[in-house]
């Protein structure tokens, strides 16, 4: 594992980075400038990573502000070209960042460099958008004058990234806001610093190349003296930010406090619905990708399965099936589909939740417990499937646990479904399994009351989004999107724009102040 980190951190020419140390030094763990990067694996250290001071944060900080007064002067259409270098190189490197993925927080290979592709897509969106950053024109009330809205760069932008997609969030954000004239400081998760300091090192590698110095910049710290600076700090005047509700109402708090924008994408709860007339087959690989995918750690997982009484039966025996025959084990290894949580706390999550859920009166019919792989001391747990008791109890299936657990409710009526799937905090995705045309568009009802959720789909998982919609989701998942559709807004400022050609002075409103 050690040896496929080291192999691919060389093969990025990053092995010597100054932020990181591949010889763990023997007092790091009382070292308050280090943090250890424990591999999920194997629960040994594979790493220890330089973290910021007040000073050097300052520095970063006053860089990133610099930078940005150079990079907004450069046309748009300009910097989609340094974006798309960008994207190339992701592309040429693919592999070795999927393993730094994989190393460092346990996903599996072939999920890894789907999480790289994300970034590379990403950034060729970002290239289209950087000929399309359109403003509207709209008529004047006013003869001899003409209107128009522009979007111009924002300033710095804050992106702070949770451990689970370390990689593609950040893209999200940092190709978009690039082409948008921003430059771009990025916090990472302490959970995953490496694949942040290598994808920020090739990303600014490029801009350098094209004689861009500073638009991407990294800090890194305990949230406590890093992470509350960073929210609190007044140059950045957009706080994106990726992680649990917990954290999306600090983050909203303090940045609203300092009338700052955020953009705040937090945890999901998300259900299947499967009717009646569902292709189960189709539902079932769908939900199994959906719910044990990322070990359960995606935000988009598939946490609770909605079925009609008439096949939960036979959806729950096509399900335990394929549960009990996923491989769990190495993610580096090419068979396996499910590999660790990612660390102690999290297994210690997904125990609290199980045993919450018997005494609630919820029935484990599979897994239920932890996992061995032999030779391997890693955070692996069994995917679990939880039936809640007949009248749909179930209070710990409110919350968002991250971890492989599918909690099943049944119902006889679309609209005790409906009423189920958006009874939770949470509204980031959605799904319904139908054949009945009917079923689906009442689901997806434009009067809105259907899915609650920023992302609904039909016959297919909730997981898995593609990069040209917007993602993200309402209620406590935040409100904010981000990627594709027009995201991009929100990473520049709209000024409106009047031209008065009449040589006369004319007020709107037909007010007179002669
Ligand atoms: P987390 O909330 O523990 O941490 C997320 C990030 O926030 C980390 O970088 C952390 O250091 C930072 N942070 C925490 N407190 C902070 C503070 N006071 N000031 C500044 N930064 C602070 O989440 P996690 O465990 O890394 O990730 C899992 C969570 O993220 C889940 O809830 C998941 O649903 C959510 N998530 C949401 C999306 C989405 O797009 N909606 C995507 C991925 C993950």
């Amino acid at each position: 594992m050690a040896h496929d980190l080291h192999a691919a951190l060389t093969s990025l020419g990053i092995h010597n980075h100054h932020r990181l140390l591949l010889n763990v030094p023997a007092n790091a763990s009382s070292d308050a400038s280090l943090a250890i990067v424990t591999s999920p694996t194997t629960n040994a250290p594979i790493a220890a990573v330089r973290l910021d001071d007040e000073k050097s944060y300052e520095e970063t900080l006053a860089r990133s502000a610099a930078a940005f007064k150079k990079w907004r002067e450069v046309p748009a259409p300009v910097r989609g070209q340094v974006v798309r270098a960008i994207g190339d190189e992701f592309r040429t490197h693919k592999d070795a960042l999927a393993a730094i993925i994989t190393a460092e927080v346990g996903k599996i290979t072939s999920e890894a460099r789907g999480e790289v592709q994300e970034t590379i897509d990403i950034a060729d969106f970002a290239v289209g958008l950087s000929r399309q950053l359109y403003g509207l024109t709209m008529p004047s009330e006013r003869p001899g004058h003409s209107m128009r809205e522009q979007w111009l760069p924002l300033g710095p932008v804050g992106v702070i990234s949770a451990f689970n997609f370390p990689n593609a969030v950040w893209a999200w954000n940092a190709m978009l806001a690039a082409v948008c004239g921003d430059t771009v400081v990025w916090k990472p998760s302490l959970l995953a610093p490496i694949i942040a300091i290598a994808s920020n090192t090739l990303a600014q590698r490029v801009a350098s190349r094209f004689g861009h110095e500073d638009l991407f910049t990294l800090v890194m710290g305990t949230d406590q003296l890093i992470g509350e600076r960073f929210i609190a700090d007044k140059r950045l005047p957009l706080i994106s930010t990726t992680g649990s509700c917990r954290m999306g109402r600090r983050v909203g708090e303090v940045v609203s406090k300092r009338l700052g924008r955020s953009l705040l994408e937090l945890g999901g709860n998300n259900a299947a619905i499967v009717h009646e007339d569902a292709d189960l087959d189709l539902a079932a690989r769908a939900i199994v990708f959906a719910a044990v995918g990322t070990c359960g750690q995606r935000c988009t997982t598939t946490r609770r399965l909605i079925a009609h009484e008439s096949i939960v039966d036979q959806l729950l025996a096509k399900l335990s099936k394929t549960y009990q025959s996923v491989r769990i084990g190495d993610p580096a290894r090419e068979g396996t589909l499910v590999g660790p949580l990612v660390n102690a706390r999290a297994v210690e999550g997904f125990e609290h939740a199980i045993a919450s859920a018997k005494q609630q009166g919820g029935t484990v019919l599979v897994g239920g417990g932890r996992a061995s792989v032999a030779g391997l001391s890693g955070h692996f747990v069994q995917p679990t499937i939880i039936r809640a008791p007949a009248n749909n109890q179930l209070p710990i299936a409110r919350e968002e646990t991250f971890a492989p657990i599918l909690y099943v409710f049944t119902y006889r009526d679309i609209e005790d479904a409906i009423a189920m799937q958006n009874g939770v905090d949470q509204g980031l995705s959605s799904c319904i399994f139908t054949r009945h045309a009917g079923i689906a568009e009442r689901f997806l009802s434009p009067a809105g009351s259907g899915s609650d959720c920023g992302i609904a789909n039909v016959n297919l998982g909730t997981s898995g989004a593609e990069i040209g919609g917007a993602f993200g989701g309402e209620k406590d998942t935040g409100g904010g999107r981000e990627s594709g559709s027009d995201s991009w807004k929100a990473y520049m400022r709209r000024q409106t724009c009047t031209i008065n050609f009449s040589g006369k002075l004319e007020l709107a409103q037909g007010i007179k102040f002669e």
